[in-house]
């Protein structure tokens, strides 16, 4: 039997957590283990951006070198990301993937957008 008050109080620790995972991340991203693991994944993409994007009418990778980002796919390992758990981006491709995030209301997965 769910009541009232155990919908509200489980609404509460959502929000809660949700804080939580920002605060956490906010702190993560100026950390040292960020930085080592954000090269781990440029090193990985050679500093290319791996976004895709319409070329001459065919959709091509982007392979960008320049204002480079290391986006989140997930944040479930904070602080010891899979390799897969990142992706490299330019700012132009790290900005509509993010678009596209908030348009599916991945709030969560949408907090690094500023993150170099
Ligand atoms: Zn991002
Ligand atoms: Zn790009």
């Amino acid at each position: 039997m769910i009541h009232n008050h155990c919908v509200n109080n489980l609404a509460v620790g959502n929000r809660m957590s949700k804080i939580y995972d920002f605060l956490n991340i906010r702190v993560y991203r100026v950390s040292s283990a960020w930085k080592k693991n954000r090269k781990r994944r440029l090193n990985y993409d050679a500093g290319k951006c791996q976004g895709m994007i319409v070329k001459n009418g065919e959709l091509t990778r982007c392979l960008n070198t320049i204002d480079i980002q290391v986006h989140h796919k997930s944040y479930e390992r904070l602080g010891y990301e899979f390799m897969e758990d990142m992706i490299v981006l330019c700012r132009s491709c790290h900005r509509v993937e993010h678009n596209r995030l908030n348009k599916q209301d991945k709030r969560q997965l949408s907090i690094d957008f500023q993150e170099e």
